[in-house]
């Protein structure tokens, strides 16, 4: 892996913000700041063409936010009104949140993968339902009532992503994003989310990889409680594919730009392969255990007690998808609930139990 947003890097590790950049001719990258969150900034990416501007992941919806992309839009020699449309990776308010001001102010249109487009509506017209389906879904994992009640979506969390944009163009694996005068590829990517778009353009020889893969840190594969597919099987697909774009390179929505995304792929895969055999030691060490239980056993990087709110939220789940990757692979047994009741995991193979390693 050799990282060519070196300005970028210097800039991550001084803790400042980095400056917006011209990565290729017509095709710039901006960073739009991130309230109190370690990522700190969305790269957000401004491509052009005769025929239109298209900005891809505008950012977390705060004024700051929204000056950092005009300032961006500026330097690119445009401004919002000069935006023809928005592409979003995923629809995490990170990449998603500022689609909304940004369209009203030009009318822009705004493009998605179409399984992200079902979780936004996912959303739409459930009122105490969404909440209490997402009770039972902690109580499946094993977290007591008062912490569950703590880390459930809560009516201030949904009306946040009621206010999203809806799609009004979907952009399904292969398809062409609509900017007249440039071939850029949808290549969806699924795993981070159920919809995760990359971006691939030959002439540029580059991959705009969002979330999916980041030069420094795993992105959360989390349990999504109404995805379609288990995440963990899919994402592991989706960094093979990442793989063969291995001449380009990576242009990702945090961190910096880099070459060599098969090097980087093979860490990814391997660090799941460590977090997979560090569960079922887990549970050869604790016997039959809920993911609650699990989650606070496994490594986290500022330690569990470090964890809270939403990231302790984020650690379940992907405890839990570890798990369902596990249990699936049939390395590890599940027992099913009985209603109100937690899921028990257990070390038990089907080819007998596993030691602990
Ligand atoms: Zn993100």
């Amino acid at each position: 892996m050799r990282v060519t947003g070196t300005a970028q890097r210097e800039a991550w590790l001084a803790h400042t913000s980095p400056p917006v950049e011209q990565v290729r001719p017509d095709l710039w990258s901006v960073p739009v700041p991130i309230p109190d969150s370690p990522l700190r900034y969305t790269l957000t990416y401004l491509i052009a063409a005769g025929g239109g501007l298209v900005v891809v992941d505008p950012g977390w919806d705060t004024e700051a936010g929204w000056q950092a992309l005009t300032g961006g839009l500026n330097a690119a020699g445009a401004s919002p009104a000069d935006v023809t449309g928005i592409v979003v990776t995923h629809v995490h308010p990170d990449h998603h949140g500022l689609s909304t001001r940004l369209r009203a102010v030009c009318g822009a249109w705004v493009a998605m993968h179409p399984a992200e487009a079902d979780s936004l509506s996912a959303f739409q017209g459930q009122d105490g339902g969404f909440r209490r389906d997402d009770l039972a879904w902690l109580r499946r994992c094993g977290v007591p009532g008062d912490a569950a009640a703590g880390l459930a979506v809560t009516e201030g969390t949904m009306a946040a992503v009621r206010a999203m944009a809806k799609p009004d163009v979907l952009l399904g694996h292969g398809d062409l994003v609509p900017l007249p005068g440039r071939r850029l590829r949808a290549v969806w990517t699924p795993g981070h989310t159920p919809g995760h778009l990359c971006l691939h353009e030959e002439a540029g020889d580059l991959l705009l990889t969002g979330d999916h893969v980041l030069p420094r840190i795993s992105p959360n594969i989390g349990l999504q409680p109404h995805a379609a597919e288990p995440p963990l099987a899919a994402y592991l697909r989706s960094l093979e594919q990442a793989a063969a774009y291995d001449t380009a390179e990576a242009l990702p929505a945090h961190e910096y730009r880099f070459h060599g995304l098969a090097d980087r792929v093979r860490m990814l895969l391997a660090h799941h392969e460590r977090r997979c055999d560090e569960v079922i030691a887990i549970l050869a060490q604790l016997g039959p255990a809920t993911v609650w239980q699990i989650t606070q056993e496994m490594s986290w990087s500022r330690g569990w007690a470090a964890v809270t709110g939403f990231m302790r939220r984020a650690a379940i789940a992907e405890a839990g998808a570890h798990l369902r990757h596990l249990a699936d692979a049939g390395r590890i047994s599940v027992t099913p609930p009985a209603p109100g009741e937690p899921e028990m995991y257990t070390a038990e193979a089907d080819g007998g139990p596993i030691l602990p390693v």
